[in-house]
């Protein structure tokens, strides 16, 4: 008879929710991934995507063992290897190059997929801080919002979502919880059914007419101008809470005179939207009480994404909407929480050059561009830099050079792993032990190995624990088990300045953050913890042109592409499966000038590249704006290229943050 269990772990792939969940095994073997009890938000149910994560677990693609590149590189031809001779290889490499050019040849490539404070910048940072290897600067997503989170309001707790039933009026800007934060949606609904007025600014109507009450679908890139608009109008108007703001903020000037600059005409047009709901918008925010604004990470990813920022998180502040249940704003819910990492080793000492991750394709086609040695040696895990990063054919071009090392960790062959000159099989998730905390829940979640690992796959803990040991490193860390990690992680980890206990983060379920009240009200029982308390209106981030608004035009490419999150994946994660047919989508009178309709195969091109996928044509987008999702493969186009091979590589100046939606580009009908 089959033995049965149910396990409690936690969701740690890079979603905002942080669902508990309990996973049911059968003889060693996943039967069956729900919600599972803990964590009160996500109770009751999780999306379809880690409903059946236990596809990419079994898959025949999963990757079991380590492999040694045998053909050219992007062919995925390779032979199997002994952990031993990959460990020996990478090493002998490794040190060679070390010899000859400096470790900063090195560059360890990142992001945190799946992972959390045990496998993402602990002993993997120890590794490459011991190797002298080259920083990576992690800026594909939340750079700039971070940067100004910080700088503004010293990443002060948002308002959970649990409170947002208690707001009377609701802005969210750039985001799209259906896709990617879907534990919020009830408590939207819920905040509609009690009367509140729900507004959206987003390039695309995302969430249905019955939940939104105002769209808005603003021009990608123009956020800012529509932002300073509406401030401009409300300091006209008198709207502005003064005695709030002599109290609580400075940099109040600069910003109004951005603003002034922006005549509510002039900010609708730029931003390609009907002045007349753009008033309706600021009359109906500046009157509301509770009011709350949701900021999300969409209008971040273009040149004014982190001016855009600064300017839309500063409306709370502006209008005095702090201080009662259910008033303020969300961004990041991380900032109330963390591990202090110097508690485990001296991470003050890793102090090698930066490199900007969205930078590189030219980083490694252009090596005179840096400061310091080529690089040499790539190690890329927990994440698919090929599918992902902007500029996707010199991405390609710089993984296919010749002298370039490449040793890539995956769970599954990505579109990455295919370059590798050696691939690490990884664990996923269900398989090691992980402690993350969620930037939407005010919580750390757990897992627990649910499964043992599949084939010799093997956690980032246990990989470098192999790899410093055969580069002779002689930190502690080195030695220790996933179970002594564990301990040391918790014991460094502090939620609201409180340290945690460790009995559920031991048993894979999610511990709470304690705020003095069940949740943070911003001016109540949280507030700005910048350097000296105040609200910084125009943060030092900015940069010495605050709120300059630099508009991409392009008489050659007139088409705003976008590429957005979907419910399909968690950036490419699941990308393999759930995106299997690439698509543009365009609105009815893009495509009807074109001659284009849904399922016509169609070029989308530009100077970095071109993209051959069939059409949608969908008046849920603008005239002049088109979409292709993010998170998808290159088997899923007819070309084998992606969204990132039309992005612009170019960064934003707040944080160095990438500018995919800055791509402009033509369509036009390939004939049938
Ligand atoms: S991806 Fe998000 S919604 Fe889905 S199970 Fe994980 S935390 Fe929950």
């Amino acid at each position: 008879m089959a033995r049965t269990e149910i396990i409690a772990t936690s969701c740690v792939l890079d979603c905002p929710d942080t669902c508990s969940l309990e996973v049911t095994v059968s003889d060693g073997a996943i039967e069956k991934i729900g919600p599972g009890e803990g964590n009160p938000i996500t109770g009751g149910f999780i999306c379809s995507k880690v409903r059946s994560f236990g596809k990419r677990v079994y898959h025949d693609d999963r990757l079991l063992y380590p492999l040694r590149r045998t053909g050219p590189k992007g062919k995925a031809e390779f032979d199997r290897i002994s952990w031993d001779e990959a460990i020996e290889t990478v090493t002998e490499r490794f040190q060679k190059i070390r010899e000859e050019l400096g470790g900063e040849a090195i560059l360890p490539y990142s992001y945190g997929g799946s992972n959390g404070f045990m496998t993402d910048e602990l002993i993997d940072s120890i590794y490459f801080a011991r190797l002298g290897a080259s920083r990576l600067a992690k800026t594909i997503c939340a750079a700039p919002t971070t940067a100004v989170a910080s700088d503004m309001y010293g990443k002060m707790a948002g308002v959970a979502f649990s409170d947002y039933p208690e707001a009377n009026f609701i802005l969210v800007w750039g985001a799209n919880p259906k896709a990617s934060n879907i534990h919020l949606v009830p408590y939207l609904k819920e905040a509609k059914r009690r009367g509140a007025f729900i507004a959206v600014v987003d390039p695309i109507r995302q969430l249905s007419s019955d939940l939104v009450d105002l769209h808005l679908p603003v021009y990608p890139g123009a956020d800012l101008p529509l932002a300073l608009g509406m401030i401009d109008t409300w300091a006209k108007a008198g709207k502005l809470d003064q005695d709030f703001l002599a109290a609580h903020a400075d940099g109040l000037d600069s910003l109004l005179t951005a603003a002034s600059s922006w005549p509510l005409e002039k900010a609708a047009a730029e931003a390609r939207v009907d002045v007349a709901k753009v008033r309706e918008l600021a009359e109906r925010f500046a009157e509301a009480s509770p009011a709350l604004l949701r900021c999300g990470w969409g209008l971040e990813r273009n040149q004014n994404g982190g001016h855009a920022v600064a300017a839309i998180m500063a409306m709370p502040a502006l209008l005095g909407k702090f201080g009662g249940r259910g008033g303020g704003y969300t961004l990041s819910n991380s900032g109330a929480g963390g591990m202090d990492a110097s508690k485990i080793w001296d991470d003050a000492s890793w102090r090698t050059r930066v490199i900007n991750m969205t930078e590189l394709a030219r980083v490694l086609n252009e090596p005179d561009t840096l400061d310091g040695p080529p690089i040499r040696a790539l190690f890329v895990y927990n994440c698919n830099p090929v599918a992902t990063v902007p500029d996707q054919n010199g991405v390609i071009r710089g993984f296919m050079r010749d002298d370039l090392f490449t040793v890539v960790s995956e769970q599954v062959m990505t579109d990455t792993a295919r370059y590798a000159d050696i691939v690490l099989p990884a664990t996923t998730f269900l398989e090691h032990r992980e402690l993350k905390r969620s930037y939407g829940n005010y919580v750390v979640g757990a897992t627990q190995p649910v499964i043992e690992p599949r084939g010799e796959a093997r956690s980032n803990q246990a990989m470098f624990r192999a790899l410093g040991r055969a580069m002779g490193f002689i930190d502690d860390a080195f030695g220790w088990s996933e179970d002594e990690t564990l301990e040391k992680v918790i014991d460094a980890i502090r939620l609201n300045g409180k340290p945690v206990s460790p009995q559920p983060l031991r048993a894979g379920k999610v511990h709470g953050y304690d705020f003095d009240g069940p949740t943070p009200i911003q001016f109540e029982n949280v507030f700005p913890s910048t350097k000296d308390g105040k609200i910084h209106l125009t943060p030092a981030c900015l940069g010495k042109t605050p709120y300059k608004y630099r508009p991409v035009r392009s008489d050659d490419y007139p088409l705003a592409l976008i590429s957005p999150a979907t419910s399909k994946t968690i950036s490419s994660t699941l990308g393999e499966f759930n995106l299997p047919e690439l698509k543009v989508t365009l609105h009815p009178s893009d495509a009807t000038s074109r001659g284009i309709t849904t399922g016509d195969r169609v070029r989308v091109f530009n100077d970095l590249g071109e993209v051959v996928c069939l059409a949608r044509v969908d008046e849920r987008l603008s005239p002049g704006v088109v979409c292709i999702p993010k998170g998808a493969w290159m088997k899923s186009s007819l070309n084998g290229r992606v969204s990132t091979a039309l992005s612009p590589a170019h960064v934003n100046e707040v944080a160095g943050g990438a500018c995919f939606n800055d791509a402009r580009v033509q369509i036009t009908a390939i004939e049938q």
